[in-house]
């Protein structure tokens, strides 16, 4: 019954009805590629690529900000603060742009800032991130071990879904970031993270717990969706799955050492 079905290779979903966002099965919204919108000023550098080269075409006029050379973490994260094309920075308190060690092999990507996150600057700050700590502690990670950022830099006014517009105005600065820091595995939390980084609309019970490539500029490099923790905050009864995921991330960690 419930989620007892939902065990399988094509689990049926059955909590879209009930989860609010981030939730395990937004309605399909198909994100192309990085679609930087024009800043409503000069973007905060020039050079004219910050697309990973898999993946459909770019929007048409969007040229968006070029970040190509931007060579270290801090100087991405200051230009992201200074980058005015993601509407949502009007509303939101901070550019929050990202928590943990900058020399992390893991590198974990959730959908966007919440109250708490907006607040602190800071990525996973709140229940959510309490739990996501909780979970890469089980397997022996915490801060010094993980990198964690999200699709978007700025809170989504109630915390709504962020769009595929918002999340593309922001893509090429999680495409440098990805470049600058160069994880080994990349871990996708939550649907929005996984449907615009995998480029897919599938839902996250199907695209979860399962290996897949990130097409990096120059390698591709391990990626694993699992569920959201917010989401697992609300039905605890899904932990059972991002357990299983997290089994998988250690297992594959330890392959890497
Ligand atoms: N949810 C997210 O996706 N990211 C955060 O930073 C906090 C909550």
């Amino acid at each position: 019954m419930g989620v007892d079905e939902a065990i399988g290779d094509a689990p049926v979903d059955r909590f879209a009805a009930s989860a609010t966002s981030p939730q395990p099965q937004e309605p399909a919204a198909k994100v192309r590629r990085p679609d930087p919108r024009p800043a409503s000023k000069a973007p905060p550098t020039t050079p004219p690529r910050a697309k990973r080269p898999a993946g459909p075409p770019p929007q048409a006029n969007t040229p968006g900000p070029t970040l190509d050379g931007i060579e270290t973490l801090a100087a991405l994260e200051e230009a992201a603060a200074a980058f005015d094309g993601c509407p949502l920075k009007r509303t939101a308190k901070t550019t929050c742009f990202a928590r943990g060690s900058e020399q992390a092999k893991v590198m974990l990507i959730g959908e966007a800032p919440g109250r708490d996150e907006d607040l602190q600057g800071k990525p996973f700050v709140g229940r959510a991130g309490k739990l996501l700590d909780k979970m890469l502690s089980s397997i022996g990670l915490d801060e010094t071990s993980v990198y964690i950022t999200n699709t978007i830099y700025w809170r989504p006014p109630g915390n709504r879904t962020p769009t595929p517009q918002e999340i593309a105005s922001c893509a090429p600065f999680l495409t440098r970031q990805i470049e600058l820091l160069k994880p080994e595995v990349i871990v996708l939390l939550g649907g929005a993270a996984a449907k615009s980084m995998l480029e897919t609309s599938e839902g996250i019970m199907r695209l979860r717990g399962k290996w897949k490539l990130y097409h990096a500029k120059d390698r591709d490099i391990p990626t694993l969706a699992t569920l959201h923790p917010a989401y697992l905050l609300r039905s605890p009864e899904a932990k059972r799955y991002a357990w299983r995921d997290l089994l998988m991330l250690k297992e594959k960690l330890s392959t890497l050492q």
